[in-house]
């Protein structure tokens, strides 16, 4: 039985002095983290959180993200981590459904969060400075938090309000941690928000603990202690928190923090602090590639990429495994399943691009018929993704009905279409939602932009279906050229009618500067579907 907190505790003692947390070049050991994370811990106590209390997170990637989140575990409360981005309606979504009293958070954020506390059941408030740790511009942070003219750079002191820094001053680290079983919970962890509201994944000590497990025997050729992780995913996000925070944390990584994972960013965390594991999803290694800073930027520290969360178009795979040396091993999860369920081999076996490899250790996966979700499918034929591991999640909380609908007999429905190969890879092919009936044919989003990708122009491409008189829907596709490009909606169709069946070719290709995005940047279809709605109505 092993539970996250003694994977942070056997790195602590196999690795005292090596550095855990890298934040823009301030540095803390794993003794010295693991110093905060106790002190924390005896806070909490302190004010009475306890087995099964809510204490929720609002923090971009910076070193209280982190602290607090081993500390809520060392007392047994549940993590509830939320965007930073997020709008005051979201967030009151997700403290309520939760029901947190307590909220770890920035200053920047801490005058609206005191005036929102009064409709949920928060009582004390902490607030973290970036210069408790560093002299550090909080012009750095405003993107990451909201609109600046909205954000209040002192904070107005309330009952109930504390300072981080003083926290951690005024209380002696605790050598006290929670008796727990494996199938206590350990967060409720919100889904991406991709598709509808985010649902409240309960996650257990057992699901986090194998996850860790489970991709420790994936990559051998990592060194425990000796690795540096670029922890630009959002740790408010499942793929973020386990293969950029808890797996470097049980291997005795140091954590390269990007709060803000947009290209020039990311570059440059590369040229100053040579990581050598790097789980990144796509829009992060698209937004490298169109920065003119990868000219000037030395990719070969990186041993091995990861990616998962959404598609990785092929031929970005193929341009920046050619920039760097290093290879992109894609994968497949979702929160339901912490994330990961299927991975590509990394250098033991055969990794095959386009597809998300193979399931991972003690994880069954089968394709079954989409319309009655148990019937095996032959190999090769598309269907809806099963999953069962000890990964996948306890259920959703507060929903039994979507958690009945999604968990049956142990088997977790991904909503996701896919097939197997004969060797046993298996190929997202898209999400059932987002699937395109036109003309009686079913047309699978992800061809379309695949094609497009592989246009020397295009940047990003994302297809949606449009409500059609004659075939039920058509397609559409929306565009960003590459900067300084200029294409019209012909010569797409016509790239397009090329290499695709007649009835995928899109109808309209829309130009835009930017798509709409999810904070862990998924590109939103349902947003520029709902758009689509709203024109025609
Ligand atoms: P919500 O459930 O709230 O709509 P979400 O499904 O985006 O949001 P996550 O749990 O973060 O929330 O994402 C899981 C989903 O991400 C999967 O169901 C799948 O659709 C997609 N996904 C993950 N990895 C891949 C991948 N490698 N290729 C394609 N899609 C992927
Ligand atoms: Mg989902």
């Amino acid at each position: 039985e092993i539970f996250l907190t003694d994977f942070l505790e056997r790195s602590v003692k196999r690795f005292p002095d090596k550095t855990a947390l890298n934040f823009q070049g301030f540095k803390l050991t794993y003794r010295e983290t693991d110093r905060m994370v106790r002190s924390m811990a005896a806070w909490l106590k302190s004010i009475g959180v306890k087995k099964g209390d809510r204490v929720a997170i609002l923090l971009p990637n910076v070193i209280p993200c982190l602290v607090g989140y081993y500390a809520i575990m060392r007392v047994g409360g549940i993590c509830v981590m939320n965007n930073p981005l997020y709008t005051d309606r979201e967030l009151l979504h997700q403290f309520n459904d939760s029901g947190a009293t307590v909220l770890i958070t920035l200053d920047l954020l801490a005058n609206r969060m005191t005036a929102l506390r009064s409709k949920t059941s928060i009582k004390e408030i902490v607030y973290t400075s970036i210069g408790d740790y560093l002299p550090f511009p909080k012009s750095l942070l405003f993107p990451l938090v909201g609109k600046k003219k909205k954000l209040a750079a002192d904070v107005t002191p309330a009952p109930d309000v504390y300072k981080w820094k003083d926290i951690i001053a005024d209380n002696a680290p605790t050598e006290f941690r929670e008796e727990l079983s494996l199938d206590d919970v350990v967060m409720y962890q919100y889904t991406g928000g991709t598709t509808g509201v985010s649902k409240g994944v309960m996650l257990t000590h057992r699901n986090l603990s194998f996850q860790i497990q489970q991709a420790g025997a994936w990559f051998p050729e990592f060194v425990e202690g000796d690795e540096v992780c670029i922890a630009a995913l959002p740790w408010f996000h499942i793929f973020g928190l386990t293969c950029a925070m808890n797996y470097p944390v049980a291997m005795g990584w140091e954590m390269v923090l990007v709060p803000k994972p947009q290209g020039p960013q990311l570059l440059e965390a590369i040229r100053k602090f040579r990581p050598t594991f790097a789980p990144l999803v796509p829009t992060m290694y698209i937004s490298m590639l169109n920065d003119p800073a990868i000219n000037k930027t030395d990719l070969t520290s990186i041993k091995g990429c990861f990616s998962g969360s959404a598609p990785l178009p092929v031929e970005i795979t193929k341009e920046f495994e050619k920039r760097s040396g290093s290879v992109i091993v894609e994968g497949f999860g979702m929160t339901e399943s912490s994330p990961v369920t299927h991975m590509n081999p990394f250098s033991g076996g055969k990794r095959k691009v386009g597809s998300v490899g193979i399931p991972a250790p003690d994880t069954d996966a089968r394709v079954v018929d989409l319309a009655d979700g148990v019937t095996d499918v032959p190999v090769g034929e598309t269907g809806e993704l099963i999953v069962k591991g000890p990964q996948v999640m306890k259920g959703y909380h507060n929903r039994p009905e979507a958690t009945a609908e999604t968990l049956t007999d142990g088997w977790l429905h991904t909503g996701d279409i896919a097939r197997m190969d004969e060797e046993g890879y298996f190929y997202i092919v898209d999400r059932k939602k987002d699937m395109i009936l036109s003309g009686g044919y079913n047309v699978y989003p992800r061809d379309i932009d695949e094609v497009l990708y592989e246009h020397p122009k295009v940047q990003e491409a994302c297809t949606i279906g449009i409500p059609h008189t004659h075939r039920g829907e058509a397609v559409k596709t929306f565009v960003v050229l590459k900067a300084g490009e200029t294409a019209t909606e012909q010569e797409m169709i016509e790239f397009c009618s090329d290499k695709l069946a007649k009835y995928k070719w899109p109808v309209a290709v829309e130009f835009r500067d930017e798509l709409p995005k999810s904070t862990v940047g998924k590109i939103l279809r349902k947003d520029l579907r709902e758009e689509e709605v709203g024109k025609g109505a």
